[in-house]
């Protein structure tokens, strides 16, 4: 008898209907013998409905109260799918994040889950009934109620599987799983059938927005096998695992871009001990992610520094930037909000040179020009102008024919 956690998202709940299909799906592997989990986000749009309500209450809603009207969502679509099963005859529980005891920390719309107790819910499995769980949310040992942040469900049902120690935590979405890019913008985009942990943590950074990158890192770290696939079809979709031998036969997993970062440039900066510190304290201070950094050597004891910022926070950062930058008499400050960040990820970079070469050869063969260049053991990031994003993309998935199931190995 397996222990099968599932979780839907919000479109894959949206409405009645919805809901009843998902209920006949767990019911079918229910009646073949498996021990059902069920996870659930909030219908779809509901989140977003409650975000907007509370900003016409406060301007800065309070994060305690902002949680308990946020954790509600997940609250109606559980008791409706119980209902569901019930109707059907089966038997069912539903259960909130703090019946089950998914305490976290006490950091409200972002908290991080410490431990989940797991016995109530196997003491229901064992009397045969199906378990609903609300995703999404936790309790602090204060009890009070918090939420695990957007797109928090996936976390959910990631803790639930490795306290269970299920067999399968599959995440059910409204598409077939993970592709080798974004087959908006590139036709010959192809499903990955197996994808390692690792590959799955980078095409999640750089927007791949199939899967919350922190239920990946917790399916790595307790090695649950994840399954994303699409609620509308039976087709297998993508397995995230451990990495295996074929993997890294593979050069390049996927093509991801991310359009959403800005770049800001200090010149002539003058070389000496903590100017590093002086010019990103005040923005780590402020709140600001900094991606990617690359500081230059120039002639002298004069230096530049170039970074990326989410574009949100590109104005409120040169603002800070520009008068540091007066401070330390810097010579000029510049930016760009119109660039794209290119990638291309693989385990297989571990074990093949030259990946990187032939990937700035393909943009200079598009006469597409790189700004800047960072790499990391698994990843190969381009910064270009963004109007050449969808050029660079497909010249990448073509290039090293992600649309082939299995690549030729350069060797
Ligand atoms: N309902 C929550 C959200 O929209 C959690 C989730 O869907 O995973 O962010
Ligand atoms: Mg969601």
């Amino acid at each position: 008898m397996a222990i099968i956690v599932q979780k839907f998202g919000g479109t894959s709940v949206a409405n009645p209907e919805k809901i009843k299909a998902v209920a006949d799906r767990v019911m079918g592997h229910h009646r073949q013998g498996n021990k059902m989990v069920v996870v659930l986000s909030a219908m779809a749009g509901e989140t977003n409905r409650f975000v907007d309500l509370a900003g016409q209450m406060q301007k800065i809603p309070d994060p305690r109260e902002m949680d308990v009207l946020l954790s509600s969502g997940e609250q109606v679509s559980i008791a409706l799918f119980a209902m569901a099963v019930k109707a059907a005859g089966l038997d069912c529980v539903s259960l909130l994040g703090d019946q089950v005891r998914i305490t976290t920390d006490n950091m409200h719309t972002k908290a991080r889950i410490k431990s989940v107790d797991s016995d109530r819910i196997s003491k229901y499995l064992d009397a045969g009934k199906i378990v609903v769980v609300a995703g999404f949310q936790g309790i602090t040992e204060d009890d009070d109620i918090t939420t695990l942040g957007r797109g928090g469900s996936d976390t959910t049902a990631v803790a639930l599987a490795a306290a269970l120690q299920a067999d399968q935590c599959e995440i059910f979405t409204d598409v077939e799983g993970v592709y080798t890019t974004d087959p908006n913008i590139c036709q010959s985009a192809r499903k990955i059938d197996r994808i390692s942990y690792d590959e799955m943590l980078e095409l999640a950074s750089l927007g791949a927005k199939v899967l919350d990158i922190r239920s990946v890192s917790l399916a790595k770290r307790h090695k649950v096998p994840l399954h994303v696939r699409s609620t509308f079809t039976d087709t297998e979709g993508t397995w995230v695992v451990e990495e295996d031998k074929t993997m890294e036969s593979m050069l390049v997993s996927g093509v991801t871009y991310n359009k959403n970062e800005a770049r800001i440039t200090i010149s002539k900066v003058p070389d000496t001990p903590g100017i590093a510190s002086r010019l990103f304290t005040p923005i780590s201070d402020a709140g600001i992610v900094v991606d990617m950094i690359i500081q230059n050597t120039r002639a002298g004891d004069l230096t530049d520094m170039t970074f990326t910022v989410p574009k949100t926070d590109y104005d409120r950062a040169m603002e800070l930037i520009e008068k540091i930058a007066d401070e330390i008499g810097a010579e000029r400050v510049s930016g760009d909000k119109h660039i794209a960040k290119v990638s291309i990820v693989g385990v297989g970079m571990r074990n093949h040179s030259g990946i990187a070469t032939t990937m700035f050869h393909i943009l200079a063969k598009e006469n597409i020009n790189i700004s800047m260049i960072s790499t990391s053991e698994i990843k190969v990031s381009c910064v270009i102008d963004q109007k050449y994003t969808e050029l660079a993309v497909r010249a990448l998935h073509d290039a090293f024919n992600l649309e082939k199931e299995n690549q030729p190995d350069k060797e």
